[in-house]
């Protein structure tokens, strides 16, 4: 199989990290690190190949329903941009369709794209906010995220059990009811 040459590149240093780290970068165990670590980093990132405004307009249709459209519980799973470990946990996308509704499927590339890429949870909440506002235009988009980071949890702080929770809203969502709705629906256990 052939490995491109910034798989390569990423693989001799972490070979090097290796090294000053501590180990024996030559023992069996580790002799294929480098190369796994490198291309597990590169599949953690490849959120950086992908235009999520573009995965958005690759369903969009026209629909003249006006109610919340909610998706809940899409698996989060990100890489912290401060200590390059991982966070994970769950987020809630709502949007109310202004003329035009899209695939379901394409909330949830959208919150992955934007995952796979360095982050903090903060902006991504955002980023996923403002690329639904400005692909689908609608009445408005609510954001919510929920997540565990592992920089807490193994480091410093040790708190194993803390839940981070970020929101953003647009448009209808600034009005309280509708807020509410939204927060009653996704704490519900419905489904
Ligand atoms: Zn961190």
């Amino acid at each position: 199989m052939e490995i491109d040459s910034k798989t390569e590149q990423l693989a001799a240093h972490y070979k090097e990290i290796l090294k000053l780290l501590g180990e024996d970068n030559q023992r069996e165990g580790l002799l294929k690190t480098p190369l796994r670590v490198a291309k597990a980093m590169q599949y953690m990132m490849k959120g950086y190949d992908e235009n999520p405004e573009e995965i958005l307009r690759s369903a969009l249709f026209k629909e003249d329903y006006r109610q919340m459209v909610i998706v809940k519980d899409i698996e989060v799973y990100s890489m912290c941009e401060h200590h390059l470990l991982p966070f994970y946990g769950r987020a809630h996308v709502a949007y109310i369709p202004n003329g035009y509704i899209t695939g379901l499927s394409k909330i949830a590339r959208v919150v992955e794209t934007f995952a796979r890429r360095l982050q903090v949870q903060e902006r991504m909440t955002y980023e996923i906010k403002n690329c639904i506002q400005n692909t689908l235009h609608p009445l408005g988009v609510a954001v919510v995220i929920e997540a565990q980071h592992l920089c807490m949890m193994l480091r410093g702080v040790q708190q194993q059990n803390s839940v981070t929770t970020t929101s953003d809203f647009s448009g209808a969502f600034s009005n309280i009811a509708t807020r509410d709705e939204f927060i009653r629906l996704i704490s519900s256990k419905l489904h």
